[in-house]
């Protein structure tokens, strides 16, 4: 079978391309179902995009690379495609925008896209070969027990990162990549919750509180959950794609930074109250207690000078931590790192040294924050390759 453009991979970034990149396309997947990570994003509602997406939401070793494809296909692009479908939306918070019903109705939406650009998509269909005859490539697909060969002018990789392997998550984009001889950045788990060797938070499984995390040079002041194994939490998660293992993170306790003046204003009203007993009314008693362990709280809040005030009031606000590692894979919502971009072309997502070959979405060196960032990157770049692909 002959097609003008194979895309493997029918999630975000390969359904998008699929619907700009002109007659002749076939999108194959291993998967049951196309879109699956969509379906079970934002808690089954799917955080489509973010009102405030810019290139500084984005980790790359190359911070530029990923403005030609944001700044041409933007976010204001696809709420008006969301519009289109008249599919309700809500905000729910720093601009992160929410289906009103179901993630289901971006997937119908990208499916209806597809199918009015006469995009053919196969399921439960597994690629194994794949090779490059100087004017065009050549895969090797299982579909329905049985192979077929199927030649294409263009071949669009848009599987994906190592997330969540029990979705569907492979790895593949990395070995296509290193098969035509491009460098890949060391993937790693991003968004992730972040584990300790002991058990010290166990006793804090469920409490929430918020804070400023801060890892590298990245600070995100969002919630943070204790969990059985360590942290979680948005704060925690964001700041997890800035930590490498061996690092510390620092967590602000008190980020709205006005606890000393509380504190000294009880040690006037409520003199003969614990000092804990005063913490407890700024944070979660469950932590409170557990501070104890590392924090000199003893005494009546009376019997705190200013300087020990100032000094605990310094501790909270930068606790330091050392996690073991992260939760992995397993759990991550993003993989760093990818295809190199410094193998890519910006504007049209095409590998430099092999014609016709496209690499977007996740599978590249270009991982958005949590909060719609990921999908709007999947968006944009399957829109650029597919555009490029368009207009030959
Ligand atoms: C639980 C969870 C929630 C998330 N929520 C959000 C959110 O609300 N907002 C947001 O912006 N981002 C969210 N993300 C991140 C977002 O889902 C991804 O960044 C985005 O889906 C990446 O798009 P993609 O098309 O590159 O890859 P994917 O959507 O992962 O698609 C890759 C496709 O390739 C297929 N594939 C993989 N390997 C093979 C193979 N060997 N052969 C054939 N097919 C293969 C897969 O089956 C899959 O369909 C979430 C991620 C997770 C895990």
């Amino acid at each position: 079978m002959k097609v003008e453009t194979l895309i493997i991979g029918a999630g975000a970034a390969g359904m998008m391309c699929a619907a700009h990149a002109g007659p002749g396309v076939l999108v194959v997947d291993h998967a049951k179902a196309a879109g699956e990570k969509i379906r079970i994003s934002g808690g089954g509602r799917c955080n489509f995009t973010n009102l405030y997406a810019s290139p500084q939401n984005f980790i790359s070793q190359n911070r530029h690379f990923c403005k030609s494809a944001l700044g041409r296909y933007t976010q204001w692009d696809f709420i008006a495609l969301v519009d289109q479908y008249r599919i309700a939306w809500h905000e729910k918070t720093l601009g992160q925008l929410f289906c009103d019903n179901s993630a289901k109705d971006i997937i119908a939406m990208l499916r209806a896209e597809m199918d009015k650009a006469g995009a053919q998509l196969w399921l439960q269909t597994a690629v194994s070969e794949i090779s490059h005859d100087g004017s065009g490539f050549r895969a090797t697909l299982t579909r329905e027990g049985s192979d077929q060969t199927v030649t294409a002018r263009n071949l669009v990789v848009a599987c994906g990162g190592k997330s969540i392997p029990k979705m569907g998550a492979t790895g593949l984009g990395y070995q296509i990549a290193t098969q035509f001889g491009l460098p890949v950045i060391d993937p790693r788990p991003g968004l992730v919750p972040l584990t300790f060797s002991d058990e010290r938070f166990k006793p804090l499984a469920g409490v929430a509180t918020h804070a400023r995390v801060s890892a590298n040079d990245a600070s995100f002041d969002e919630a943070i959950l204790f969990t059985h194994r360590g942290l979680s939490g948005p704060a925690v998660l964001q700041a997890s794609s800035y930590w490498h293992e061996g690092e510390t993170i620092s967590v602000n306790l008190i980020p709205k930074g006005d606890l000393l003046a509380g504190l000294q204003s009880h040690r006037q009203s409520d003199g003969r109250k614990a000092l804990t007993t005063v913490l407890a009314q700024h944070l979660p008693a469950r932590l409170v207690d557990h501070l104890k362990a590392e924090l000199p709280l003893e005494g009546n809040i009376a019997d705190q000078s200013d300087a020990k005030l100032t000094a605990l009031c310094e501790r909270l606000a930068d606790w330091t931590l050392t996690p073991a590692g992260s939760e992995g894979y397993r759990t991550a919502e993003v993989t760093l790192g990818g295809v190199d971009t410094g193998a890519l072309s910006s504007k049209t997502m095409a590998a430099k040294s092999v014609p016709g070959l496209y690499f977007i979405g996740e599978c590249v060196d270009v991982t958005g924050w949590l909060g719609g960032y990921n999908f709007q990157w999947a968006w944009s770049s399957g829109w650029a390759a597919g555009q490029a692909i368009a207009n030959q």
